[in-house]
């Protein structure tokens, strides 16, 4: 622990970054936790939440939890499962970071909205500041946001650019209690690397496919294995229905192709190695209905 460390009120506290799809939720946690994606090994769990990054400065230690996906356009058991953990991995952080989009909130905002417990403090990010010609444009947008609910704090920036990261990381400090860190600092998370690339997948799945995501969509690690340094990765995408195959797999295989070559690069970028990722599309009939297929998926 350094010196500052140890200083007299340093904070320490849970942050949960949350907001549809495409805010900039992911670009934001890169921003602040340096690009230093690094894994570590799994330790004993300390808290009773998923740890997805850190960030530590010398006043305080910011412990990212993962919250996992969810939608709001459909209602089945998945979706359920995913949001009732969304709300599991809520309670009991110490501020919230709402991430939308300057210039646009929109019903599934309200719904992101809608999913925060009462009582936590929310800190909206209007984030893509960047595409505002002129900044006037931010106080309607603030006025709105004021008249959906209680916000602590609203922080204009860029997470692309880095634009206005102190500020946030200034106003979420506030709300974290006085404790010492939990982590070292150069911990930046403990997920296992196979859930890490089912993660990464997953979240290329969701933007390739964007409005035309099927229902019930997922993703499944089936084998992960490191010889020397190759990893070598077989996933499965699993679908709903037959016809939602073509959807995911693209024309020619190109969609499918242009999932498994932009999250194989990721992941040799945050493994620091070769990878080796083969990816297939498999049909699991009615599966988003089964809520036992759902839990043995990991979401609750
Ligand atoms: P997530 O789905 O909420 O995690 O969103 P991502 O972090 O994946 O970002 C979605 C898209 O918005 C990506 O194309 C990002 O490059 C882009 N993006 C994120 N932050 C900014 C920003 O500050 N300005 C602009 N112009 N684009 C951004």
């Amino acid at each position: 622990m350094s010196v500052a460390e140890r200083r007299h009120g340093f904070r320490t506290g849970y942050v949960a970054i949350v907001g549809r799809p495409n805010v900039g939720k992911s670009t934001l946690m890169n921003r602040l936790i340096g690009q230093k994606i690094s894994i570590v090994s799994r330790k004993a769990q300390t808290t009773r939440h998923r740890v997805s990054g850190i960030l530590t400065n010398e006043n305080a230690q910011f412990v990212f939890v993962d919250t996992p996906g969810f939608q709001t356009a459909h209602r089945n058991a998945l979706n359920r499962a995913m949001n009732r953990s969304v709300i599991h991995a809520l309670s009991g952080v110490d501020v919230v970071l709402f991430v939308v989009e300057c210039g646009r909130f929109s019903q599934a905002d309200r719904a992101v909205r809608k999913l925060i417990p009462a009582g936590l403090p929310v800190i909206v990010v209007l984030n893509k500041i960047d595409r505002l010609g002129d900044k006037s444009q931010l106080l309607p947008l603030i006025d709105q946001l004021q008249a959906e609910g209680d916000f602590a704090e609203f922080v204009p920036l860029s997470a692309e650019r880095g634009q206005g990261l102190d500020l946030l990381v200034e106003a979420t400090e506030k709300y974290l209690p006085e404790a010492p860190p939990v982590f070292a600092a150069d911990d930046v998370t403990d997920r296992s690397e196979r859930f890490l690339a089912a993660e990464f997948l997953r979240e290329k799945v969701f933007r390739q496919l964007g409005e035309e995501l099927p229902y019930g969509i997922a993703v499944e690690i089936e084998k992960f294995e490191q010889v020397g340094d190759l990893r070598h990765i077989h996933a499965a995408i699993i679908v709903d229905k037959d016809n939602h195959k073509g959807i995911v797999i693209g024309e020619k295989g190109s969609r499918l192709k242009r999932i498994g070559g932009d999250a194989r690069r990721e992941l040799e970028t945050l493994f620091g190695a070769k990878v080796f990722l083969e990816v297939w599309v498999k049909v699991k009939s009615g599966w988003a209905d089964d809520e036992r297929a759902v839990k043995s998926l990991g979401y609750e």
